[in-house]
Protein backbone atom coordinates (compact mmCIF):
# COMPACT_ATOMS: atom_id res chain seq x y z
CA UNK A 1 0.00 0.00 0.00
CA UNK A 2 2.86 2.21 0.91
CA UNK A 3 5.02 1.22 -1.88
CA UNK A 4 1.74 1.98 -4.58
CA UNK A 5 1.21 5.36 -3.05
CA UNK A 6 5.18 6.15 -3.53
CA UNK A 7 4.72 4.59 -7.17
CA UNK A 8 1.23 6.76 -7.38
CA UNK A 9 3.31 10.04 -6.68
CA UNK A 10 6.28 9.10 -8.36
CA UNK A 11 3.78 9.22 -11.82
CA UNK A 12 1.96 12.06 -10.26
CA UNK A 13 5.51 14.10 -10.48
CA UNK A 14 6.86 12.61 -13.67
CA UNK A 15 3.37 13.91 -15.13
CA UNK A 16 3.91 17.12 -13.89
CA UNK A 17 6.97 17.68 -14.23
CA UNK A 18 6.65 16.09 -18.26
CA UNK A 19 3.72 18.51 -18.65
CA UNK A 20 5.54 21.43 -16.99
CA UNK A 21 8.49 20.93 -19.34
CA UNK A 22 5.98 20.07 -22.32
CA UNK A 23 4.38 23.74 -21.75
CA UNK A 24 7.83 25.92 -21.48
CA UNK A 25 9.29 23.69 -24.67
CA UNK A 26 6.51 23.84 -27.23
CA UNK A 27 5.87 27.50 -27.19
CA UNK A 28 9.91 28.35 -27.78
CA UNK A 29 10.02 25.78 -30.43
CA UNK A 30 7.04 27.09 -31.90
CA UNK A 31 9.12 30.75 -31.57
CA UNK A 32 12.12 29.24 -33.54
CA UNK A 33 10.19 27.80 -35.80
CA UNK A 34 7.68 31.16 -37.19
CA UNK A 35 10.45 34.07 -36.27
CA UNK A 36 13.36 32.36 -38.01
CA UNK A 37 17.08 33.70 -38.86
CA UNK A 38 18.28 33.09 -42.58
CA UNK A 39 21.66 33.71 -43.17
CA UNK A 40 21.64 35.65 -46.30
CA UNK A 41 25.27 35.29 -48.45
CA UNK A 42 26.70 38.65 -47.77
CA UNK A 43 26.81 39.41 -44.30
CA UNK A 44 29.39 42.05 -44.46
CA UNK A 45 28.88 45.64 -43.38
CA UNK A 46 30.52 48.32 -44.71
CA UNK A 47 32.79 50.44 -42.42
CA UNK A 48 31.65 54.11 -43.25
CA UNK A 49 28.07 51.84 -42.27
CA UNK A 50 28.97 50.91 -39.12
CA UNK A 51 30.18 54.29 -37.65
CA UNK A 52 27.36 55.76 -39.33
CA UNK A 53 24.55 53.94 -37.79
CA UNK A 54 26.37 54.15 -34.62
CA UNK A 55 25.84 57.67 -34.68
CA UNK A 56 22.06 57.32 -35.99
CA UNK A 57 18.77 57.50 -33.26
CA UNK A 58 17.66 54.31 -34.84
CA UNK A 59 13.90 53.96 -34.12
CA UNK A 60 10.96 50.60 -35.37
CA UNK A 61 7.76 51.60 -36.03
CA UNK A 62 6.79 47.54 -35.46
CA UNK A 63 7.45 44.23 -33.82
CA UNK A 64 5.42 41.50 -32.45
CA UNK A 65 8.07 40.59 -29.68
CA UNK A 66 5.39 40.57 -26.42
CA UNK A 67 3.99 37.52 -27.82
CA UNK A 68 6.54 35.42 -27.38
CA UNK A 69 7.74 33.13 -24.45
CA UNK A 70 11.17 34.67 -23.53
CA UNK A 71 12.44 36.95 -21.16
CA UNK A 72 13.20 39.95 -22.98
CA UNK A 73 15.71 41.42 -20.61
CA UNK A 74 17.99 38.48 -21.39
CA UNK A 75 19.70 37.50 -24.77
CA UNK A 76 18.24 34.40 -26.15
CA UNK A 77 18.93 32.75 -29.19
CA UNK A 78 15.36 32.67 -30.56
CA UNK A 79 13.44 34.76 -32.41
CA UNK A 80 14.67 38.48 -33.46
CA UNK A 81 14.32 40.89 -30.60
CA UNK A 82 15.57 41.29 -27.22
CA UNK A 83 16.85 44.34 -24.80
CA UNK A 84 20.38 43.14 -25.12
CA UNK A 85 19.78 42.72 -29.00
CA UNK A 86 18.64 46.13 -29.06
CA UNK A 87 21.45 47.47 -27.63
CA UNK A 88 23.40 45.67 -29.59
CA UNK A 89 21.98 46.86 -32.77
CA UNK A 90 21.92 50.64 -31.94
CA UNK A 91 17.71 50.81 -31.73
CA UNK A 92 16.67 53.21 -29.31
CA UNK A 93 13.30 53.00 -29.77
CA UNK A 94 11.37 49.47 -30.44
CA UNK A 95 7.52 49.56 -31.06
CA UNK A 96 5.99 46.77 -28.96
CA UNK A 97 2.71 45.71 -31.14
CA UNK A 98 0.44 43.46 -28.92
CA UNK A 99 -1.12 40.81 -31.19
CA UNK A 100 -3.97 38.95 -29.90
CA UNK A 101 -5.60 37.26 -32.20
CA UNK A 102 -4.17 35.02 -35.58
CA UNK A 103 -6.82 32.48 -37.32
CA UNK A 104 -4.60 29.92 -39.36
CA UNK A 105 -5.71 29.39 -42.60
CA UNK A 106 -4.71 30.59 -46.41
CA UNK A 107 -8.17 32.68 -46.03
CA UNK A 108 -7.61 33.95 -42.29
CA UNK A 109 -11.47 33.20 -41.41
CA UNK A 110 -11.78 35.09 -38.10
CA UNK A 111 -13.76 31.74 -36.93
CA UNK A 112 -11.12 29.61 -37.94
CA UNK A 113 -8.60 28.02 -35.25
CA UNK A 114 -7.01 31.22 -33.60
CA UNK A 115 -3.16 30.28 -33.17
CA UNK A 116 -2.58 32.71 -30.53
CA UNK A 117 -4.66 31.18 -27.92
CA UNK A 118 -2.66 28.30 -27.72
CA UNK A 119 0.75 30.29 -27.37
CA UNK A 120 -0.64 32.01 -24.49
CA UNK A 121 -2.38 29.34 -22.88
CA UNK A 122 1.23 27.40 -23.36
CA UNK A 123 3.14 30.34 -21.94
CA UNK A 124 1.16 30.25 -19.01
CA UNK A 125 -0.96 33.79 -19.52
CA UNK A 126 -3.96 35.04 -16.76
CA UNK A 127 -7.22 32.80 -17.38
CA UNK A 128 -9.03 35.63 -17.86
CA UNK A 129 -6.58 35.97 -21.29
CA UNK A 130 -7.66 32.96 -22.49
CA UNK A 131 -10.73 34.48 -23.14
CA UNK A 132 -10.55 38.37 -23.71
CA UNK A 133 -8.89 39.42 -26.39
CA UNK A 134 -8.94 42.77 -24.68
CA UNK A 135 -7.44 40.97 -21.58
CA UNK A 136 -4.58 39.61 -24.24
CA UNK A 137 -3.96 43.62 -25.25
CA UNK A 138 -3.70 44.65 -21.57
CA UNK A 139 -1.49 42.20 -20.18
CA UNK A 140 0.97 42.77 -22.76
CA UNK A 141 1.35 46.46 -21.84
CA UNK A 142 1.74 45.41 -18.21
CA UNK A 143 4.39 43.03 -19.24
CA UNK A 144 6.29 45.86 -21.24
CA UNK A 145 5.83 48.15 -18.04
CA UNK A 146 6.75 45.54 -15.90
CA UNK A 147 9.94 44.41 -17.96
CA UNK A 148 11.52 48.41 -18.26
CA UNK A 149 10.57 47.98 -14.04
CA UNK A 150 12.89 44.53 -13.91
CA UNK A 151 15.47 46.35 -16.19
CA UNK A 152 17.38 48.32 -14.23
CA UNK A 153 16.96 51.04 -16.43
CA UNK A 154 17.92 49.26 -19.72
CA UNK A 155 14.49 49.66 -20.81
CA UNK A 156 11.84 52.81 -20.69
CA UNK A 157 7.94 52.63 -22.04
CA UNK A 158 7.91 55.72 -23.80
CA UNK A 159 4.02 57.33 -23.40
CA UNK A 160 4.33 61.23 -23.31
CA UNK A 161 6.67 63.54 -25.69
CA UNK A 162 7.94 64.39 -22.21
CA UNK A 163 8.98 60.91 -21.51
CA UNK A 164 10.39 60.86 -25.26
CA UNK A 165 12.38 64.14 -23.90
CA UNK A 166 13.94 62.69 -20.81
CA UNK A 167 14.62 59.41 -22.46
CA UNK A 168 16.43 61.09 -25.48
CA UNK A 169 18.67 63.56 -23.52
CA UNK A 170 19.74 60.76 -21.30
CA UNK A 171 20.75 58.51 -24.42
CA UNK A 172 22.99 61.21 -25.33
CA UNK A 173 25.62 59.70 -22.82
CA UNK A 174 24.12 56.43 -22.03
CA UNK A 175 24.33 53.91 -25.10
CA UNK A 176 23.46 50.66 -23.39
CA UNK A 177 19.88 51.47 -22.99
CA UNK A 178 16.55 50.81 -25.67
CA UNK A 179 12.86 52.35 -25.28
CA UNK A 180 9.83 51.13 -26.34
CA UNK A 181 6.65 52.42 -27.38
CA UNK A 182 3.24 50.23 -26.90
CA UNK A 183 0.99 49.88 -29.88
CA UNK A 184 -1.81 47.12 -31.24
CA UNK A 185 -2.32 45.09 -34.05
CA UNK A 186 -5.54 45.31 -35.16
CA UNK A 187 -8.61 46.29 -33.26
CA UNK A 188 -10.69 43.66 -33.01
CA UNK A 189 -9.07 43.78 -29.41
CA UNK A 190 -11.51 46.25 -28.44
CA UNK A 191 -14.22 43.33 -28.61
CA UNK A 192 -16.50 45.87 -30.45
CA UNK A 193 -16.77 48.07 -27.03
CA UNK A 194 -15.61 51.77 -27.72
CA UNK A 195 -14.95 52.39 -23.93
CA UNK A 196 -11.95 50.08 -24.97
CA UNK A 197 -10.23 52.80 -26.54
CA UNK A 198 -9.76 54.91 -23.48
CA UNK A 199 -8.97 51.42 -21.90
CA UNK A 200 -6.36 50.88 -23.91
CA UNK A 201 -4.98 54.26 -24.10
CA UNK A 202 -4.86 54.73 -20.29
CA UNK A 203 -2.87 51.28 -20.81
CA UNK A 204 -0.36 53.25 -22.46
CA UNK A 205 -0.97 52.03 -26.20
CA UNK A 206 -0.03 54.59 -28.47
CA UNK A 207 -0.77 53.58 -31.87
CA UNK A 208 -3.40 51.20 -32.58
CA UNK A 209 -3.97 49.09 -36.29
CA UNK A 210 -7.06 48.89 -37.39
CA UNK A 211 -7.52 45.47 -38.34
CA UNK A 212 -4.91 42.52 -38.72
CA UNK A 213 -5.79 39.58 -40.72
CA UNK A 214 -9.40 39.85 -40.72
CA UNK A 215 -12.23 42.16 -40.72
CA UNK A 216 -13.72 43.33 -37.52
CA UNK A 217 -16.15 45.47 -35.89
CA UNK A 218 -14.06 48.64 -36.76
CA UNK A 219 -12.98 47.77 -40.33
CA UNK A 220 -11.68 45.88 -42.90
CA UNK A 221 -8.43 43.65 -43.65
CA UNK A 222 -6.47 43.62 -46.48
CA UNK A 223 -6.46 40.14 -46.30
CA UNK A 224 -9.63 40.00 -46.68
CA UNK A 225 -11.68 39.36 -49.96
CA UNK A 226 -14.72 41.66 -49.26
CA UNK A 227 -12.95 44.99 -49.11
CA UNK A 228 -14.89 46.32 -45.99
CA UNK A 229 -14.39 50.23 -45.00
CA UNK A 230 -14.90 51.60 -42.14
CA UNK A 231 -17.87 51.23 -39.77
CA UNK A 232 -20.04 53.58 -37.47
CA UNK A 233 -18.19 52.13 -34.82
CA UNK A 234 -14.94 52.61 -36.67
CA UNK A 235 -15.35 55.93 -37.32
CA UNK A 236 -15.97 56.64 -34.08
CA UNK A 237 -12.69 54.95 -32.50
CA UNK A 238 -10.50 56.77 -35.23
CA UNK A 239 -12.35 60.05 -34.05
CA UNK A 240 -10.97 59.01 -30.30
CA UNK A 241 -7.48 57.94 -30.71
CA UNK A 242 -7.21 61.41 -32.70
CA UNK A 243 -8.48 62.70 -29.26
CA UNK A 244 -6.36 60.77 -27.00
CA UNK A 245 -3.50 61.11 -29.61
CA UNK A 246 -2.72 57.86 -30.35
CA UNK A 247 -1.46 57.14 -33.97
CA UNK A 248 -3.90 55.52 -36.19
CA UNK A 249 -1.97 52.60 -37.73
CA UNK A 250 -3.52 51.47 -41.01
CA UNK A 251 -0.94 48.37 -42.03
CA UNK A 252 -3.34 45.51 -42.63
CA UNK A 253 -6.33 47.90 -43.20
CA UNK A 254 -8.59 47.03 -46.72
CA UNK A 255 -8.12 49.85 -49.37
CA UNK A 256 -11.69 50.88 -48.26
CA UNK A 257 -11.07 51.39 -44.91
CA UNK A 258 -8.00 53.16 -45.64
CA UNK A 259 -9.36 55.43 -48.04
CA UNK A 260 -11.81 56.09 -45.44
CA UNK A 261 -9.61 56.72 -42.23
CA UNK A 262 -7.98 59.27 -45.01
CA UNK A 263 -11.07 60.82 -45.27
CA UNK A 264 -11.68 61.86 -41.87
CA UNK A 265 -7.99 61.91 -40.47
CA UNK A 266 -7.23 65.46 -38.86
CA UNK A 267 -3.75 63.95 -37.32
CA UNK A 268 -0.84 61.95 -38.98
CA UNK A 269 -1.79 58.34 -40.02
CA UNK A 270 1.19 55.85 -40.48
CA UNK A 271 1.16 52.45 -42.02
CA UNK A 272 3.90 50.83 -39.94
CA UNK A 273 4.90 47.98 -41.41
CA UNK A 274 4.48 47.57 -45.02
CA UNK A 275 5.73 47.43 -48.30
CA UNK A 276 5.09 49.30 -51.77
CA UNK A 277 3.52 46.94 -54.88
CA UNK A 278 5.69 48.81 -57.33
CA UNK A 279 8.68 46.98 -55.80
CA UNK A 280 6.54 43.93 -54.24
CA UNK A 281 3.02 43.42 -55.58
CA UNK A 282 1.05 41.41 -52.45
CA UNK A 283 -2.58 42.96 -51.49
CA UNK A 284 -0.45 44.28 -48.24
CA UNK A 285 0.96 46.48 -49.84
CA UNK A 286 0.73 50.35 -50.72
CA UNK A 287 -0.25 51.39 -54.14
CA UNK A 288 1.70 55.43 -55.23
CA UNK A 289 -1.66 56.89 -54.82
CA UNK A 290 -1.84 55.54 -51.02
CA UNK A 291 1.75 56.37 -50.13
CA UNK A 292 1.29 59.73 -51.63
CA UNK A 293 -2.40 60.46 -49.67
CA UNK A 294 -0.50 59.21 -46.25
CA UNK A 295 1.83 61.40 -46.39
CA UNK A 296 -0.39 64.20 -46.51
CA UNK A 297 -1.60 63.62 -43.65
CA UNK A 298 1.86 64.38 -41.95
CA UNK A 299 1.82 60.49 -42.14
CA UNK A 300 4.87 57.69 -41.96
CA UNK A 301 5.10 54.25 -43.97
CA UNK A 302 7.55 52.00 -42.31
CA UNK A 303 9.41 49.70 -44.92
CA UNK A 304 9.12 45.76 -43.20
CA UNK A 305 12.31 43.75 -43.63
CA UNK A 306 10.39 40.42 -44.40
CA UNK A 307 9.40 38.80 -47.98
CA UNK A 308 6.15 39.90 -48.07
CA UNK A 309 7.05 43.88 -47.79
CA UNK A 310 9.56 43.89 -49.88
CA UNK A 311 9.75 40.82 -52.04
CA UNK A 312 12.88 39.38 -50.52
CA UNK A 313 15.03 38.32 -47.34
CA UNK A 314 18.05 40.34 -49.04
CA UNK A 315 18.34 44.19 -47.31
CA UNK A 316 18.72 45.41 -50.68
CA UNK A 317 15.48 44.78 -51.07
CA UNK A 318 14.14 46.78 -48.03
CA UNK A 319 16.80 49.73 -49.78
CA UNK A 320 14.79 49.12 -53.20
CA UNK A 321 11.27 49.34 -51.47
CA UNK A 322 12.80 52.68 -49.54
CA UNK A 323 14.15 54.16 -52.45
CA UNK A 324 10.33 53.89 -54.31
CA UNK A 325 8.76 54.95 -51.08
CA UNK A 326 11.25 58.12 -50.59
CA UNK A 327 10.46 59.14 -54.27
CA UNK A 328 7.01 58.74 -53.82
CA UNK A 329 6.03 60.04 -50.74
CA UNK A 330 9.23 62.39 -50.02
CA UNK A 331 12.24 62.00 -47.32
CA UNK A 332 10.19 63.00 -44.78
CA UNK A 333 7.58 60.40 -44.54
CA UNK A 334 9.30 56.72 -44.56
CA UNK A 335 10.56 55.20 -41.61
CA UNK A 336 11.41 51.46 -40.58
CA UNK A 337 8.91 48.92 -39.82
CA UNK A 338 10.43 45.74 -39.26
CA UNK A 339 7.98 43.36 -38.11
CA UNK A 340 10.51 41.48 -35.83
CA UNK A 341 9.10 38.19 -34.07
CA UNK A 342 6.11 38.85 -36.37
CA UNK A 343 5.81 35.39 -37.63
CA UNK A 344 8.09 36.08 -40.54
CA UNK A 345 11.98 34.87 -41.19
CA UNK A 346 14.18 37.46 -41.32
CA UNK A 347 18.03 37.58 -42.83
CA UNK A 348 18.93 39.45 -39.46
CA UNK A 349 17.75 40.09 -35.94
CA UNK A 350 17.51 42.94 -34.01
CA UNK A 351 21.27 43.00 -33.07
CA UNK A 352 22.39 43.81 -37.01
CA UNK A 353 20.25 46.38 -38.18
CA UNK A 354 23.14 47.77 -39.74
CA UNK A 355 22.23 45.68 -42.24
CA UNK A 356 20.13 47.94 -43.29
CA UNK A 357 21.94 51.08 -43.28
CA UNK A 358 24.53 49.60 -45.19
CA UNK A 359 21.81 48.96 -47.49
CA UNK A 360 20.91 52.02 -47.94
CA UNK A 361 24.49 53.65 -47.99
CA UNK A 362 24.95 50.86 -51.41
CA UNK A 363 21.80 52.12 -52.53
CA UNK A 364 23.13 55.68 -52.51
CA UNK A 365 21.15 57.65 -50.23
CA UNK A 366 23.35 60.38 -48.13
CA UNK A 367 23.99 60.12 -44.34
CA UNK A 368 20.70 62.89 -43.58
CA UNK A 369 18.66 60.90 -45.62
CA UNK A 370 19.22 57.56 -43.88
CA UNK A 371 19.02 59.11 -40.90
CA UNK A 372 15.38 60.13 -41.11
CA UNK A 373 14.34 56.87 -42.85
CA UNK A 374 16.26 55.11 -39.50
CA UNK A 375 14.34 56.53 -37.09
CA UNK A 376 14.56 60.80 -37.52
CA UNK A 377 11.57 60.92 -38.68
CA UNK A 378 9.42 58.18 -36.65
CA UNK A 379 11.19 60.03 -33.28
CA UNK A 380 10.03 63.38 -35.13
CA UNK A 381 6.75 62.07 -35.65
CA UNK A 382 6.13 60.86 -31.68
CA UNK A 383 7.62 64.07 -30.43
CA UNK A 384 4.65 65.59 -32.12
CA UNK A 385 1.66 63.51 -31.83
CA UNK A 386 2.26 61.84 -28.19
CA UNK A 387 0.17 63.59 -25.12
CA UNK A 388 2.20 66.52 -23.69
CA UNK A 389 2.89 64.11 -20.21
ZN1 LIG B 1 1.44 42.76 -38.93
Amino acid sequence: MKLRRRLGLAVLFVLFAGGASFVTWVPRVVDSHYNGVVESATPSVSLHARELHRSLLVADMHCDALLWDRDLLDGVSRGHVDVPRLVAGNVAIETFSAVTKAPSGPAFDPNGLDRVTPLIVAGRWPMRTWTSLAARALYQARQLHDLAARSGGRLTVIESASDLERYLSRRRTEREITAGVLAIEGLHALEGRFENVDAFADAGFRMMGLAHFFDNEVGGSTHSAANVGLTDLGRRVVKRMEERRAIVDVAHASPRTIDDVLAIATRPVVASHTGVRATCDTERNLSDDQLRRIAATGGLVGIGFFEGAVGGLDPSAIARAVRHAVDVAGIDHVAIGSDFDGSVRMAFDAAHVDRVTDALVTAGFDDAAIAKIMGGNYVALLERVLPQR
